[in-house]
């Protein structure tokens, strides 16, 4: 019987937040006094996947299809029940992003399982298997107690901090009979964003809002990101309005981001937008009425023309790197 845990690629390496993942799951295989099977899904190589054992995977299954390259929520969803039924497993774990949103629902209806969607702590087994979540946009948090026998849970990525440790997994292939319905949606295309840090994987980002006035003013934000090596984030009208493309929207209805440092400029702070950063350790806010929402969850405030303050500061964090 061991955790399962459904690991995630791009180009070959295996994402930072999947790390994350492994290492929430030997953290639960630690409390429930079993081993840890990560699953992987797709072309990957060796070594690559002898790497979760640094961060506490026992045992690799790989799943070498590479249809399984793109997201197939079914053919994921058949993959990971293949994983669970072989290794007896109880728990299952994906992250909190659009693989595992898609994925563990199936799962969790497949299995007649509880499900935690964007744990933010391990489970409290004193009490049940209760596990810690953000719930109205991030206002409040529930603890919610699985009682089900089979449990499924989506980690919330950028929530613990990596520690490697010594270990090396063992690989095992795991061949899975998928059926055409598995591969029921076709992707036509794929666009890869070059050049740009990933946002769920920034430590620093720079995000502007409507305040910024218009895509012509975006060299402004993308020159202190630079400057800084941070990922560019917005609001969800900027991306409405194609100032910015959508992978950048961050809040409830966007992405989630946890860095160290969220600079946010000339954006309110709707709890909609406060959704999807407020568990960055730093937040930073821009703004030219000193009466935004936003002011009210930041560490620091700048009140203030975003034009005049963003060339500013821009030179300022140039100066300080000399
Ligand atoms: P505004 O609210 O227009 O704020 C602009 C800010 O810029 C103001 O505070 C203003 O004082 C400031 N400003 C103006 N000029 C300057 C200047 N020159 N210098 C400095 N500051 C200046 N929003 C999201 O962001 N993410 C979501 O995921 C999201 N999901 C939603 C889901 C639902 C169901 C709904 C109903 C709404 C959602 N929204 C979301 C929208 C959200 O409610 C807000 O409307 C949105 O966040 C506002 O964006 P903004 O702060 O960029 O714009």
């Amino acid at each position: 019987m061991s955790v399962i845990v459904l690991v995630e690629h791009t180009e070959g390496n295996i994402k930072k937040k999947s790390f994350e993942a492994v290492q929430y799951a030997a953290g639960i295989a630690q409390k429930t006094g079993t081993t840890v099977s990560a699953v992987v899904l797709g072309t990957l190589s060796n070594s690559e996947m002898e790497s979760l054992g640094q961060y506490g995977a026992q045992k690799v299954l790989h799943v070498a299809d590479a249809r399984l390259d793109e997201l197939h929520a079914r053919a994921y969803t058949s993959a990971l029940l293949a994983a669970a039924q072989k290794e007896g497993s109880k728990i299952i774990i994906a992250l909190h992003d659009i693989n595992g949103r898609a994925v563990a629902p199936r799962l969790s209806a497949k299995l007649k399982a509880g499900l935690v969607a964007g744990a933010l702590s391990y489970p409290d087994l004193d009490n049940g298997f209760v596990i810690k979540k953000a719930v109205f946009s991030g206002k409040a948090f529930a603890f919610v107690n699985i009682t089900s026998d089979v449990k499924v849970i989506t980690l919330m990525p950028n929530t613990f901090q990596l520690n490697k440790v010594e270990g090396k997994a063992t690989i095992e292939k795991l061949d899975v009979s998928f059926g055409d319905k598995d591969f029921g949606i076709k992707v036509k295309e794929v666009n890869k964003i070059k050049g740009e840090i990933p946002l769920a994987d920034a430590q620093l980002v720079v995000s502007g809002g409507r305040g910024m006035k218009g895509p012509e003013n975006w060299g402004l934000i993308e020159s202190l990101a630079k400057e800084l090596g941070a990922g560019t984030a917005c609001s969800r009208p900027v991306a409405d309005a194609h100032w910015r493309p959508h992978h950048e929207h961050v809040g409830q209805t966007g992405g989630t981001v946890r860095p160290n440092l969220y600079i946010a400029v000339g954006i309110s702070g709707a709890i909609q937008h406060l959704a999807g950063v407020n568990g960055s350790k730093t937040i930073v806010v821009i703004n030219k009425d000193p009466e935004a929402p936003f002011f009210k969850a930041a560490n620091y405030g700048v009140v203030g023309d975003a034009m005049e303050i963003l060339p500013r500061l821009t030179e300022a964090v140039k100066n300080f790197k000399q």
